[in-house]
């Protein structure tokens, strides 16, 4: 075996030997990135917030009596996500949802209290004026097992809050606001 390994060095040029070289240098450092990417957990921790990082996927666990949305903008800030969805359930004890009205162009909104579960919490991540823009739609049972749904605004955690966040890396995803319609509407054109 090693009489055949001299035997194949002797005949192999220096070109070669070189080219041989560079492709197990590049096969080591992409398998170690790999490795890395996809299996090591990358934790990171804010004031309101926990999160592990697996491929482009984020488990998010937003702490008790933490208030979500700036809590979810905050972890989105320091990821430095610009494109991504979001998803989720938990607990709330406070909720203030807004129903827009395309006929006024007005929007009304409306604060509920009490204990509250997130049956499914929906959003996307994009930018508009290159900061992070989150646009969340929640869904919350009360206890009287009635639904209350609606965009959400704030909502003070109670319990559990526990998201996944799918990030689009290096994704470029501009609002632009519609006077027409009086919404801010993703602007491919960005
Ligand atoms: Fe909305």
């Amino acid at each position: 075996m090693i009489n055949l390994f001299v035997s194949i060095t002797k005949r192999t040029s220096v070109k070669m030997k070189g080219l041989i070289l560079c492709i197990i240098l590049l096969a080591v450092v992409v398998g170690f990135a790999a490795g890395r990417y996809f299996k090591t957990p990358h934790t990171q921790k804010g004031d309101d917030w926990e999160s592990r990082k697996f491929g482009d996927t984020y488990i998010v666990s937003v702490k008790n009596h933490k208030e979500l949305v700036s809590a979810l903008t905050d972890f989105v800030k320091n990821e430095r996500i610009t494109a991504g969805t979001i998803s989720g359930i938990g607990a709330v004890n406070r909720a203030v949802l807004r129903f827009f009205d395309p006929a006024t162009k007005q929007y009304v909104d409306k604060t509920f209290e009490g204990q509250m579960e997130i049956t499914n919490l929906t959003g996307n991540i994009s930018t508009m004026d290159g900061k992070e823009y989150l646009h969340l739609h929640i869904t919350l049972g009360n206890g009287a097992y009635q639904g209350i749904a609606g965009h959400l605004l704030s909502a003070d955690i109670s319990g559990a809050g526990e998201f996944s966040v799918q990030s689009f890396p290096f994704a470029r995803l501009e609002r632009t606001f519609s006077p027409e319609v009086g919404l801010n509407f993703y602007d491919f054109d960005k």
